[in-house]
């Protein structure tokens, strides 16, 4: 279907693609199987100035919006969503400074980002606070010289490869939710660690680590925003990261879809071509429909937040539900076109359906956005 992408949006999704064909490919499969951050890929996509996509052109960036990063995101995908996260997860960790950073922390931070020098990271997750943020742990407290964080945060995206991290701690623990604030580390500050580095089901190749802080002092002007911004920033945040998410499922499906049709067409039972049966035919169908579908939302959102539009929680979470749910059906569905290939790793829609149910989850569980959809709906009159 026909987009009507401007010109750099229709560079950036080229650039993206022939990275996605002639980088991602070839090593999908040894990169999950060794679990191995894509660093030589990192810097390729660094060299081609996709990191500076959503990086303003003040601070070396591109100057592109969501739809920029979705369509990025989206072609990484169809190779490798491992790869594609440990991608957008420097946006994640860089979106606060460019929302609410301080022009010092700006100039900083973001230069090196655009470049692709230094990798960052987001971090609001602990073990008792993962849909429920508003139970963090982690505290900063002011002294003289600046914050002193203790906590524990788990399952950072980036977790131990990335140089800067925006960390949500409780600069104010008698206040809860407000007084939570977003806070900027760098990799090498005394009193901050890496803990447990994770084993998970599918993205295998991106860095899933806890973040240990113990006494770990930061200085004053390292927080963004002010104190007590914490948890409005992070909804914020979200609400401009889900269709990034929703462009990774769209992108992955798309994948399924291509190799269980190229599949389809080659495969010959009972004297055919699988894909001349109906019931194949009738799955490619609806898995070709919803991929469209997915997309049309994604890109739709993604023009809305560009455009300025306000108050889009839910249809950034409907995109994020929407395509993610998607992306598990169609990975699924692929798996069984392929028959009992599907299921083995020399085929790579066995990683596919693995790889697309952290989409489910991560950056709130699709039941959690089903919630923010429907309160939105009793505020007001659907039309
Ligand atoms: C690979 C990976 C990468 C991640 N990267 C990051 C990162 O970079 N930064 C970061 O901060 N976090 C990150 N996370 C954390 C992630 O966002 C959380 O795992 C997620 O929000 C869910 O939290 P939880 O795992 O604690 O599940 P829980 O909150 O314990 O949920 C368990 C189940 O209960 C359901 N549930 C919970 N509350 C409700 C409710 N109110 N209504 C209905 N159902 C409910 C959930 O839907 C889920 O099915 C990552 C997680 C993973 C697995």
């Amino acid at each position: 279907m026909e987009y009507f992408l401007n010109e750099l949006q229709k560079t950036v999704r080229e650039t993206a693609r022939t990275i996605a064909e002639e980088r991602i490919l070839p090593v999908r499969a040894e990169l999950d199987e060794k679990e191995e951050f894509p660093w030589a890929i990192m810097k390729d996509i660094a060299d081609t100035d996709l990191f500076r996509v959503f990086i303003p052109e003040e601070y070396e960036g591109l100057g592109g919006g969501c739809l920029e990063l979705c369509l990025v995101v989206e072609e990484l995908s169809r190779a490798c969503p491992g790869v594609a996260v440990s991608y957008a997860g420097s946006l994640l960790g860089s979106f606060d400074i460019l929302k609410y950073g301080s022009e010092q922390q700006k100039r900083k931070y973001l230069p090196d980002i655009a470049s692709g020098q230094r990798l960052a990271a987001f971090a609001v997750t602990e073990a008792e606070a993962g849909s429920d943020i508003g139970d963090i742990k982690t505290t900063a407290t002011r002294t003289g010289d600046g914050y002193l964080i203790n906590g524990t945060k788990q399952f950072i995206t980036n977790g131990g490869e990335a140089d800067i991290y925006t960390v949500i701690v409780l600069t104010n623990k008698a206040k809860g939710v407000r007084g939570a604030s977003a806070l900027l580390v760098e990799k090498d500050t005394p009193g901050f660690s890496f803990g447990r580095k994770e084993k998970k089901m599918g993205i295998r190749t991106s860095a899933t680590r806890e973040l240990v802080f113990e006494d770990c002092l930061v200085p004053a002007e390292n927080i963004i925003g002010r104190e007590g911004m914490g948890f409005i920033m992070t909804l914020g945040l979200f609400d401009y990261t889900r269709p990034g998410i929703a462009a990774q499922a769209v992108g992955l499906a798309q994948g399924a879809l291509e190799a269980a049709t190229d599949y389809a067409r080659e495969r010959i039972q009972f004297g055919h071509p699988i894909i001349s049966f109906q019931a194949i035919q009738h799955m490619l169908a609806n898995m070709a429909t919803d991929v469209e579908a997915a997309r049309a939302l994604v890109y739709a959102v993604a023009r809305s937040i560009d455009g300025g539009g306000k108050g889009l929680s839910k249809e950034s979470a409907m995109a994020k539900v929407f395509a993610s749910d998607t992306a598990m059906r169609v990975t699924t569905d692929a798996v069984q076109i392929l028959g009992g290939v599907g299921y083995m790793r020399d085929y790579p829609v066995e990683k596919m359906m693995r790889d697309a149910k952290i989409m489910q989850i991560y950056e709130g569980t699709n039941q959690v956005l089903r919630n923010v959809i429907a309160i939105e709906l009793r505020k007001k009159r659907v039309r």
